[in-house]
């Protein structure tokens, strides 16, 4: 084989060596090269197979590609230390994907190396008050193993096919995010690899610099390999209870009253086409509860007391089933393809003073009869417990998202992402962030006002946890 039958040539193949002056790999009978820096020996593989490269390459969004040179399967957590001290020592870039749904080339890494936290998906110990996992388990999976015993994870995203990995590096919000925080909120211990490749324990207690800087920090400082997450009673069915309102700022002041409130267990809403060429908008709440326990029939009453919506409806269905009632959404828009097409998200961090206003602006260019999911709904400041979590200073913050697809014809999904990017502009003069999830395009001098006074914390935990800049370029914080 010739020295320079590289990797795009080079099928299914487990790399033995780089080669530092090309950048790019060798193939064991080349490994003998002087220049050859030997890979070091893994558990699992490093592939430069090209279904693994393109996979790598893309994401939930299909609007950014980067390709990166190799894929890291790995076996074990010393798999990830070799490989990141390894990238250290040779200049290379790494990033690890979860289950690859940022919409925006956030795990992605042109010219580096892309780990895939698929391989590292077990669950250990569950016990009633906690579980500790690999950072590649799904929420989805999590859940399953969790409800078997009658125990839940605290807060969970609307969809769960995320890597724990994943949402913990964003934040995670969901319906009980008003009474428990986001996700982050929720994680009791981390085991990380930082950038520089040592492998460290963290928690409250134990390295809490690097914890907090991990959990919602992007990946910019530390690998999550493992966490060991809160974990709650189960109780066995949702009560779920749907408020419509036609009016915007009505219905702004009735969630946040349910925000600081807390009645409900779970609380969201969505903007909706209302058949009339506009919009309305709709609380989407639900209570918890168990057929033979004292609270076995909530009380519709009192839980619908002092709100003014025009019409309402009311739905039991099982814990699980509300926990995952998207899936057969999911299924059916795989099926039918459009699960593949372009997402330019915007998800934006409203203060709820400006949340009315941040609406306006946002759905004055969406179509009426938009079949995108638009997701607006409130929580309180202070259940956010993580500072790397960036939100609006105010006690009460709107999620403001529009799920969007695209359809696969060049040029729209970058005009949709301008779109977000001039609608972002006018809703951080009033206050808002982005949810760094979204498909937002962010300069430095973004990331510098994103993150105000914490800028220079950032900038001394990034020299810290990851002083060459080896992790995640794809969120582009760090030029
Ligand atoms: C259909 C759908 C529904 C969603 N619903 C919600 C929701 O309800 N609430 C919500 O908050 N979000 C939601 N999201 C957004 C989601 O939480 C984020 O996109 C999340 O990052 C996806 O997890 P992932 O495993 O796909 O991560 P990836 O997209 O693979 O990675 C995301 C970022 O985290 C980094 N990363 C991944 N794993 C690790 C790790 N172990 N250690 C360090 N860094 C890591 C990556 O490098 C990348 O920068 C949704 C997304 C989709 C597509």
């Amino acid at each position: 084989m010739q020295r320079r039958t590289f990797i795009a040539t080079i099928s299914a193949l487990t790399v033995a060596a780089f080669d530092p002056t090309r950048r790019s790999w060798l193939t064991a009978a080349e490994a003998a090269y002087p220049q050859a820096i030997p890979v070091p020996e893994l558990d699992g593989e490093l592939t430069v197979d090209p279904e693994a490269l393109a996979e790598a390459a893309d994401d939930f969004g299909h609007i950014v590609s980067r390709a990166p040179i190799a894929v890291l399967r790995p076996a074990s957590v010393k798999d990830i230390v070799k490989l990141v001290k390894y990238a250290n020592r040779n200049g290379l870039k790494v990033a690890m994907r979860g289950q690859g749904h940022s919409t925006y080339g956030q795990a992605q890494v042109a010219g580096g190396i892309v780990i895939d936290s698929r391989t590292l998906a077990a669950i250990h110990e569950i016990e009633d008050d906690r579980v500790t996992v690999d950072a590649g388990v799904t929420w989805n999976a999590l859940l399953a193993a969790t409800l078997a015993r009658d125990l839940t994870p605290p807060v969970l995203t609307d969809y769960l096919d995320l890597s724990i990995g994943g949402t913990l590096s964003v934040g995670g919000i969901g319906g009980a995010t008003h009474r428990k925080g986001v996700q982050v909120d929720n994680a009791l211990a981390l085991d990380v690899v930082t950038g520089d490749g040592r492998l460290v324990q963290c928690s409250g207690r134990r390295n809490r610099a690097l914890f907090e800087a991990v959990l919602g920090g992007l990946g910019q400082y530390g690998i999550i390999v493992g966490a060991t997450l809160a974990l709650e009673r189960a109780k066995k069915n949702a009560r779920v209870y749907r408020l419509y309102y036609a009016d915007l700022d009505q219905y702004v002041a009735d969630q946040t009253f349910l925000a600081e409130d807390a009645r409900f267990d779970y609380l969201e809403g969505q903007v909706l086409p209302n058949g009339a060429g506009g919009f309305q908008y709709m609380v989407e709440a639900a209570v918890w509860f168990s057929p033979a326990s004292r609270r076995s029939a909530p009380d519709d009453a009192s839980l619908l007391a002092d709100l003014s919506f025009d019409t309402s409806s009311i739905e039991d269905l099982t814990y699980d089933g509300w926990l995952r009632r998207l899936e057969p959404t999911v299924a059916f828009l795989q099926q039918i393809g459009v699960w593949a097409f372009p997402h330019p998200w915007i998800d934006l961090l409203v203060p709820a003073s400006e949340a009315a206003d941040v609406a306006r602006l946002a759905l004055a260019s969406v179509s009426p009869d938009t079949q995108d999911p638009m997701l607006f709904y409130p929580f309180p400041r202070r259940k956010l417990t993580r500072p790397l979590f960036m939100v609006p200073d105010e006690p009460v913050i709107f999620l403001f998202d529009i799920l969007r697809t695209a359809p696969p014809i060049p040029g729209v999904a970058d005009s949709l992402v301008q779109l977000n990017r001039s609608i972002y502009d006018a809703a951080a003069a009033l206050g808002a962030k982005k949810y760094p999830i979204s498909s937002i395009p962010f300069a430095v001098s973004d990331w510098q006002a994103h993150y105000g006074p914490q800028w220079a914390k950032v900038q001394a935990l990034k020299q810290a946890f990851d002083r060459n800049h080896t992790l995640t370029p794809g969120q582009g914080i760090f030029a």
